[in-house]
């Protein structure tokens, strides 16, 4: 009992020095022992293991204030490399990304309607070419997926538009690929990847992220962290039915918000429209089409998108209402209506909820575009470092081996 809890101090201890460095470009010794109030002694046994684990470097003097100069410390941010992989999208997108966040390679596979274990076919492919991409070691893969997911064994428990149902993801890619997986639902990996390394977000502070694209989710942080609700699907937003008796979501129920705030409610409506009298299956009308159509001014797909916007905004007021996070970004495909699309959200917001909360509320675009989910995702799979941490053996593995 005594000695687990020492490891765990231990690793508490050694979690905490390099939370510091991962902070700072660059820190001394002496530095580190100061912020985080452990002794001299035990931040230069932490930093001894570290450099030996080639995790952190020394890179030079830091100014003398008085005695000799303070040798810097910084972090060795292509020492290791993680895989992110992001299932939200028309194309499944998948990135190899440095400690820092850098996107170092990238690959994306149109996934064309495939669903099922065709879908999970891709998700192999995909994966395999990023494996053998240059960047090594990769320590980890991180997965955000639409629909609901059991994060804590990454399980993808239904995800409509992909066919899954039940589906261990986590564990087959584990057992696939020999590597510490993390999968979670891509707002929640968009709202962490916007909070980590979007810009003029505070530390500990609270942050909403809508994911407005196919369908319609949000990530929720608070105080810094991710909220997960208690069964994984806070913010899932997309499937709370919003006009009685609507049209038939993909999910069985009528009138969700997605089928009336979505890009598929809206590639659905513009189907229907005399505007496009060629295209008998809505499955034709495309978002470069409706883009097109939208910004020279077609007057009946302006009305579509901006119904849109003023649906999805009184569903951003009962959030509001319920939360009171006076910061919301919104990401995702349907950001490219831009600034008009928003501006009805924004009033509608404004409208609907409690003027008073609704004063203190800002409503603004992402600053990743299409990257959010795959840098969330793979900073949830670093979270307690761990990962970092395993490559030695399997390095030593792969020596012994040749
Ligand atoms: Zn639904």
């Amino acid at each position: 009992m005594e000695k687990a809890t020492r490891q765990q101090s231990k690793e508490h201890n050694r979690n905490l020095v390099l939370k510091t460095i991962f902070d700072h470009e660059t820190i001394s010794r002496a530095e580190i022992a100061r912020i985080t109030r452990l002794t001299r002694t035990t931040v230069s046994d932490i930093v001894a293991s570290l450099l030996y684990e080639e995790l952190v470097t020394e890179i030079g003097y830091g100014e003398s204030h008085g005695g000799k100069s303070p040798i810097l410390l910084g972090l060795a941010e292509d020492s290791r490399y993680l895989v992110g992989l992001d299932l939200s999208r028309s194309e499944f997108r998948a990135a190899v990304i440095n400690l820092r966040g850098k996107i170092c390679a990238t690959t994306s596979i149109p996934v064309s309607n495939r669903s099922g274990a065709e879908a999970l076919d891709l998700v192999y492919q995909i994966l395999d070419k990023m494996m053998i991409s240059g960047f090594q070691p990769i320590v980890g893969i991180g997965v955000g997926t639409p629909g609901l997911v059991k994060s804590s064994d990454g399980m993808v428990i239904k995800a409509v538009n992909l066919g899954w149902e039940n589906l261990p993801l986590a564990e087959l890619l584990q057992n696939h690929y020999r590597l510490p997986v993390c999968v979670i639902n891509d707002s929640q990996a968009a709202a962490m990847g916007e909070y980590l390394y979007g810009e003029g977000h505070m530390a500990e502070s609270n942050l909403i992220v809508i994911n407005a694209r196919h369908g319609i989710g949000a990530g929720i942080i608070i105080n810094g962290k991710l909220f997960q609700g208690d069964g994984g699907g806070a913010g899932e937003i997309g499937h709370t039915v919003v006009q009685e008796g609507g049209s038939l979501c993909r999910c069985g129920s009528y009138g969700c918000l997605e089928t009336v705030a979505s890009l598929q409610a809206i590639e659905k409506k513009a189907g229907m429209l005399a505007a496009f009298p060629d295209s008998n299956r809505a499955s034709e009308i495309d978002m470069e089409t409706i883009y097109t159509a939208f910004i020279e001014d077609n007057i009946q797909i302006k009305q579509i998108v901006l119904d849109a916007a003023h649906h999805l905004g009184n569903a951003i007021a009962v959030l509001v209402g319920a939360l009171n996070i006076g910061q919301i970004i919104i990401v995702g495909d349907m950001t490219r209506f831009g600034h008009l699309w928003l501006q009805v959200i924004k009033n509608t917001m404004s409208q609907h909820a409690l003027s008073t909360l609704a004063k203190d509320t800002t409503i603004e675009f992402g600053k990743l575009t299409k990257d959010s989910v795959l840098l969330g995702a793979t900073a949830v799979l670093l979270h307690d470092y761990s990962v970092l941490f395993m490559i030695r053996s399997a390095l030593k593995h792969h020596y012994l081996g040749h």
